[in-house]
């Protein structure tokens, strides 16, 4: 039996009411009739994965279905069954196989070659299917114990309330679950943003759906701003966050 992860499932009452350490290879490859695993537990919370490189291949690619569709199909010999999987996923992995590229006190002896290779287990359709990838960069220790004026975590809440409550009024549902015809509808450009994504869509080489996830990004962070529309603005930033691997 193979540690994988750790999921945590929010509720939408209180913060946190269930942790959960899981095995997923047990039930996931094994015979018998199809149970829902690891995904569907962690159906309207969060499925964090840590190292994701680390993971199996094969594992992550099953990852794809459910991000796309809520649902994860699972086929036993003769049977097969659906589950519903709408989650959050939250990943974390290092820039390098040693953890130390980029990093301030210059250990990294990682080759090119040996960095993009470890970069390559994550596949360019898992990789279209996140919305925000970002860079973190280790802080050097003055830094790290400086004490800045940072935004209280409840004013961020706030925030994130109001602008879940204004989608629900809008569109009766969160942005990330606009269908197509939606995003259309919800997420109009003026002629700043049209062009800004033209640009993006050709240096990035973005596939559609990166290009309906860019929107839907940029209409929270609109949402999140108190605008009214998508702005040139929220649209730079939401594209900014498809960099990382690029
Ligand atoms: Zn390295």
């Amino acid at each position: 039996m193979k540690l994988f992860a750790i999921i945590s499932r929010i509720s939408e009452l209180t913060h946190c009411f269930f942790i959960h350490v899981f095995a997923i290879n047990s039930r996931s490859h094994s015979g018998g009739n199809p149970r829902p695993g690891e995904i569907s537990l962690a159906h309207h919370g969060v499925l964090f994965l840590d190292e994701l490189p680390e993971f199996d291949r094969k594992v992550l690619e099953v990852l794809r279905e459910p991000l796309e569709t809520g649902h994860i199909t699972i086929s036993r010999a003769a049977r097969q069954a659906e589950f519903p999987a709408r989650f959050q996923l939250v990943a974390a992995m290092n820039p390098c196989p040693c953890g130390y590229l980029g990093h301030h006190n210059g250990k990294c002896r990682c080759t090119p070659d040996q960095v993009a290779r470890y970069r390559g287990r994550i596949s360019g359709p898992l990789l279209d299917r996140i919305d925000i990838q970002i860079e973190v960069p280790a802080l050097p220790e003055s830094e790290l114990l400086a004490r800045g004026a940072a935004e209280p975590s409840a004013a961020v809440r706030e925030r994130v309330a109001r602008a879940r409550e204004l989608q629900q009024a809008r569109q009766g549902k969160p942005n990330a679950a606009l269908a197509p015809q939606e995003i259309e509808l919800h997420c109009r450009l003026d002629a700043a943003g049209e062009a800004l994504v033209r640009q993006a869509i050709a240096r990035l080489d973005l596939s559609a759906r990166a290009y309906h996830r860019i929107l839907k990004l940029a209409l929270t962070l609109a949402d999140l701003a108190g605008a009214h529309r998508i702005e040139a603005a929220h649209l730079a930033e939401s594209i900014q966050y498809r960099r990382a691997f690029n």
